[in-house]
């Protein structure tokens, strides 16, 4: 046996959320849309032509980079698309995180961010979120390889408004500051109208979440075009194809519907609000979501065992068995149907306590 394991990339790998292959289930674990994809999606897969998949895709996407610059009114050479933001993410940090300083981001936040750090042998620091889960500005003034922060924030659901995210980008102009908008839809104020304001700033979003389209991964970052120019000589040297022929159709549908997009978020947000409501009548505690989901604990429940009870019932949330969120549910805004039997469920388990 020879040591060949010595000169092996070991990482641990990001943990997705469950799958699961029953039927009938209330699925509100992995921050999925309940709506399907806009009605034209649904029309480029039955016009699709199987004969056109001999050929390569179009390398730079350009009728989904189009539809995207025409819909936030910005140049196609500042935008950059990616087989969704995970991929655009991980060649941002291939791009622009070379540095010898550590990025920064928060100590509770999308757990992917330290698995590509490792990965990409990127040397970062965690900068903790206070009590209450908010970024603390000042604790960013600190010399950096760069900076990630989602906006607003996952799991916690908390945005720190454009302010607060503007001033980060402003006081590291020496290095690209990249903000994760990924629910910006939901009711965050996004950071896309200041990318001509400040030159390292990177935004990224993803059709997953408000368009429906998880299945698809379909992701993009809008930025000067310097920045984008860096990406694209990243990707093509990585690999030059990432996005495939259908792929590229189905999310400039997405994108050109632009009524159906804000009759599906409007939907969401208002089953958010009453699902928040719902929620503090059973005293459930949690900050002020501008997300698809609730990241929400109640004092006299155990997270971790609603968690497994529920899912024996059939739904399914996220649990995240770390030491400052262990006590909380992270519940994706599905269907009022769906809510509401999850909120009946929670009564009952609520009451049984308090018994
Ligand atoms: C869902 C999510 C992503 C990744 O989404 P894709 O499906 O890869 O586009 C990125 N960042 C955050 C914070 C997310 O929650």
């Amino acid at each position: 046996m020879g040591n060949w394991e010595e000169n092996v990339r070991k990482v641990v790998p990001y943990v997705p959320g469950e799958q699961p292959k029953r039927a009938n289930i209330i699925k509100l674990n992995t921050n999925e849309n309940p709506y399907p994809p806009a009605p034209g999606v649904e029309e480029v897969l039955r016009q699709y032509q199987a004969s056109e998949l001999r050929k390569y895709p179009d390398a730079s996407a350009t009728d989904l980079v189009n539809a995207i610059a025409e819909n936030y009114g910005v140049q196609a050479s500042e935008v950059f698309v990616g087989v969704g933001s995970d991929d655009v993410i991980a060649m941002s940090y291939l791009t622009f995180f070379n540095g010898k300083d550590p990025i920064l981001f928060p100590d509770i936040t999308y757990s992917f961010y330290d698995v590509w750090a490792e990965e990409f042998r990127v040397p970062y620091v965690t900068i903790p979120l206070d009590q209450d889960f908010h970024a603390v500005l000042s604790d960013y003034d600190r010399p950096c390889g760069g900076i990630i922060i989602p906006n607003p924030n996952a799991p916690t659901g908390i945005t720190e408004g454009r302010a607060f995210y503007e001033e980060l980008v402003k006081r590291h102009p020496n290095q690209v500051v990249i903000i994760d908008e990924a629910y910006i839809d939901f009711g965050g104020e996004s950071m896309l109208p200041l990318i001509h304001t400040y030159d390292n700033l990177l935004v990224v979003q993803t059709f997953s979440k408000s368009r429906s389209l998880a299945g698809s991964r379909i992701g993009f970052a809008i930025g000067n075009e310097k920045l984008i120019k860096y990406l694209m000589d990243v990707k093509y040297s990585f690999n030059s194809y990432t996005m495939d022929s259908v792929t590229i159709q189905l999310g400039r549908a997405a994108m050109e519907d632009k009524a159906y997009f804000k009759e599906c978020v409007g939907k969401i947000i208002d089953t958010r609000e009453w699902t928040k409501q719902e929620l503090k009548r059973l005293g459930f505690v949690f900050g002020d979501s501008k997300t698809n989901f609730i990241f929400a604990k109640h004092p006299n429940l155990d997270a971790a065992e609603v968690f497994q009870e529920l899912r024996e019932e059939g739904i399914f949330v996220r649990y995240f068995p770390k030491e400052r969120i262990k006590d909380y549910l992270r519940i994706t805004i599905g269907r009022r149907e769906e809510m509401e039997t999850l909120i009946a469920s929670l009564e009952k388990k609520v009451q049984a306590k308090s018994c």
